[in-house]
């Protein structure tokens, strides 16, 4: 049987391709596309995916057509909005969408009691990779500094991958040399002070997708963990694996790590 799957922000950079990945799996069968943006056009007008359903604008849509996983590749604020609807409606969850703070993930975990919801701030299993040896790595050195590079729409900074990755560092040690700045010339030139204090830089360029480098220092050596998604597609393995396995991961998962047995 497959997997009934509505999308949220369909005509978005994202969701579009979203589209086109849940459309060409066979497990999954696509039923359902929000986005008040193009509301009222043919899915396929928006996102050439050549399925017939109509772009909605508001989220009923989504239980009318009878979804199970919704994806929501949308901004926090929207995603916000229709996690609650999600969870009311005991439709499952598979969240791209970033910038959340720890507040709305509490407010999450209390709402996600019917149904389950996964969310990643970086589906590209090289970028899970990336923030699992970077925490790995973390208690062998003394200084570490991140630097994440996104197109230049990108809204929220540092990225959440950028945030997960300094979390998951922290955990994994907390004994860090000090930032010896003490004349900012420029203020910012040191970036921000992420968990435990350890740096991260955001970089907002034309052409870019998204990127990142883990830098860490000690006596007479550094390690760099760099990670690049050159392209949309590098997120869709992870978001399809999501939209299988979140029936089976009760409450909030954050991050791929247990989907992928890490
Ligand atoms: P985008 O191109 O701006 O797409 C977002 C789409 O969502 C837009 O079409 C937007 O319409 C629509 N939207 C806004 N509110 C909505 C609502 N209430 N319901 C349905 N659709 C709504 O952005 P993007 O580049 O695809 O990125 C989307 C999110 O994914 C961002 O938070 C980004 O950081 C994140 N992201 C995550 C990953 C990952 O692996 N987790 C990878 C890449 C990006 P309007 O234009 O009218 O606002």
């Amino acid at each position: 049987m497959t997997i009934r799957v509505g999308v949220f922000g369909a005509g978005g950079r994202m969701g579009s391709t979203v589209c086109r990945a849940v459309h060409d799996d066979p497990d999954l069968e696509l039923v359902a596309a929000v986005d008040p943006h193009y509301s009222g056009l043919d899915l396929v007008t928006v996102t050439g995916v050549d399925a017939p359903i109509r772009v909605a604008r508001d989220r009923e849509a989504l239980v009318a057509a009878g979804v199970q996983v919704a994806v929501d590749f949308t901004d926090r604020r929207a995603c916000c909005a229709n996690l609650g609807f999600l969870a009311a409606n005991g439709v499952h969850a598979v969240v791209g969408t970033t910038g959340f703070d720890e507040d709305d993930l509490a407010g999450f975990r209390e709402e996600f009691v019917s149904s389950n919801c996964v969310i990643a701030p970086n589906f590209a299993i090289g970028a899970v990779l990336m923030m699992h040896f970077a925490a790995l790595a973390a208690p062998y050195f003394d200084s570490a500094e991140i630097i994440e590079l996104h197109h230049e729409n990108k809204v929220d900074a540092p990225s959440g991958t950028a945030m997960l990755t300094l979390q998951r560092m922290a955990e994994a040690s907390g004994e860090w040399t000090p930032d010896p700045t003490t004349a900012e010339v420029v203020p910012g030139a040191r970036g921000a002070a992420g968990p435990a204090d350890i740096r991260v830089h955001s970089v907002r360029l034309r052409g870019l997708v998204a990127h990142q480098e883990v830098l860490l220092g000690t006596t007479g050596q550094t390690l760099s963990i760099r990670h690049d998604s050159i392209d949309r597609t590098s997120f869709m393995p992870g978001v399809l694996l999501a939209a299988k396995q979140v029936a089976e991961r009760p409450g909030v998962t954050i991050g791929l790590d247990a989907l992928l047995g890490l």
